[in-house]
C-alpha cells in the first residue's frame, strides 16, 4: 500500500478567463486547468466582502454542502482553496447559460417547455429535500443548462441542513414564501412555495407578485392575491393554487411524502418521472453553441466588464 499524497489545489493551478455571471457574494469565471487543460467555472468570493455582509456562514455551508452531493442535475464541485483575500469554488463549467436568459429571450415558455424545466427541478429539490437540505433560492437565474439542455442547479449560498426548521430570511424578493418574511420559522416546504412561483414565471413570463418596491411585494406576498393569465389551463392553475398557499400545512409538498405528491399531481401526469431521472427525456430547447462547439464556448452566456 502506498501512501497517498492529499491534492491541493491553489489559483496558480488554472489561467483565469472570461467573467460567466455574477452573483451577489462574488463574480464566476471560466478557468483552464494548467494540468489537464480542461475547463473549469470557478466563483471567486472576496472574503473582506462576505465578513462584511456577514456571509462567512452561508458561505462555508455551501461548500460543505455541495461537496457532499452529487446528483445529475445539480452543479458537482470539484474543490475549494483560498487565499489571503479570496475564496474559490473550483465548479464543472455548465455551458448552455442561465435558464433565466433563454426565458428572457423567449419571453415565456410554451407548457410543455415549462413543464419540462418544473419536473427536472421537482426532481432535484426532492434529492435535496430527502438530504434535509433546503435550497432557499430556486429561481431561473441559479438554473443552469447543459450542453444537452438538461438542469443543474447552481448557487448553494443559501442552503441549508435543516431536519427541523429555521429563521433566517433570505432568498430572492420575488420567490420568498409568507413564512419566510414573518419570520417564524419555516422549513423545506419554503422550496415549494418558490416552486410555484417559478412556474408560473416561466409560463407567465413574470412573477405574481412583483413590485418595484420590495415591502409592497411582500405585502402581495403576504395577501396572496393571484391573477392567473388567460392562457393558464385548469391543471396547472389547481397546482399554483395548491402550491401558492400561505397556509403550509396544506401546501402541496408539505406532507410526509415531499414531492412525491406534488409529482402525482395530474399537471404531471404526462411526465414520466422514472425516465426524466435518467435524463431520457429529450429537453425541449438545445443550447446553440458557434460552429464547431468547443469545450470553452460561452457564447450561452452574457457579457461582463472584466
Ligand atoms: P452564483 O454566484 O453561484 O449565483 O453564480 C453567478 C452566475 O455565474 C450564475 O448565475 C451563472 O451565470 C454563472 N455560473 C455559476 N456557476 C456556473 C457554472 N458552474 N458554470 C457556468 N456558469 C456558472
Amino acid at each position: 500500500l502506498q501512501r497517498r499524497q492529499s491534492t491541493v489545489i491553489e489559483l496558480s493551478d488554472f489561467q483565469l478567463l472570461r467573467t460567466l455571471g455574477t452573483g451577489s457574494f462574488g463574480r464566476v469565471r471560466l478557468c483552464r486547468s494548467i494540468h489537464n487543460n480542461r475547463y473549469y467555472a470557478v466563483k471567486i468570493m472576496n472574503k473582506a466582502e462576505l465578513f462584511y455582509l456577514k456571509q462567512m456562514r452561508h458561505t462555508n455551508s455551501e461548500r460543505q454542502t455541495l461537496m457532499q452531493i452529487v446528483h445529475p442535475f445539480i452543479v458537482n464541485l470539484w474543490g475549494t482553496f483560498q487565499d489571503t483575500n479570496y475564496l474559490y469554488m473550483v465548479m464543472d463549467f455548465i455551458p448552455g447559460g442561465e435558464l433565466f436568459s433563454m426565458l428572457k429571450s423567449k419571453n415565456c415558455l410554451k407548457p410543455h417547455e415549462a413543464k419540462f424545466y418544473a419536473a427536472e427541478t421537482l426532481l432535484t429539490l426532492g434529492y435535496l429535500h430527502s438530504c434535509n437540505i433546503v435550497y432557499r433560492d430556486l429561481k431561473p437565474e441559479n438554473i443552469l443548462l447543459d450542453r444537452e439542455g438538461h438542469i443543474k442547479l447552481t448557487d448553494f449560498g443559501f442552503a441549508k441542513r435543516v431536519p427541523d426548521r429555521t429563521y433566517t430570511i433570505c432568498g430572492t424578493a420575488d420567490y420568498l414564501a409568507p413564512e419566510v418574511i414573518r419570520s417564524n420559522g419555516y422549513n423545506k416546504t419554503a422550496d415549494y412555495w418558490a416552486f410555484g412561483i417559478f412556474i408560473f414565471e416561466m409560463m407567465a413570463g413574470y412573477t405574481p407578485f412583483q413590485d418595484e418596491d420590495t415591502l409592497r411585494g411582500y405585502e402581495k406576498i403576504l395577501r396572496c392575491n393571484i391573477k392567473y393569465p388567460l392562457q393558464f389551463d385548469k391543471q396547472v392553475r389547481d397546482l399554483l393554487m395548491r402550491l401558492l398557499t400561505t397556509n403550509i400545512s396544506s401546501r402541496l409538498g408539505s406532507r410526509a411524502r415531499g414531492c412525491l405528491d406534488i409529482m402525482e399531481h395530474p399537471w404531471f401526469a404526462t411526465v414520466d418521472f422514472e425516465l426524466l431521472a435518467h435524463r431520457k427525456i429529450q429537453p425541449p430547447y438545445i443550447p446553440k453553441f458557434k460552429e464547431g462547439g468547443k469545450e470553452d464556448d460561452t457564447s450561452c452566456y452574457d457579457v461582463y466588464d472584466e
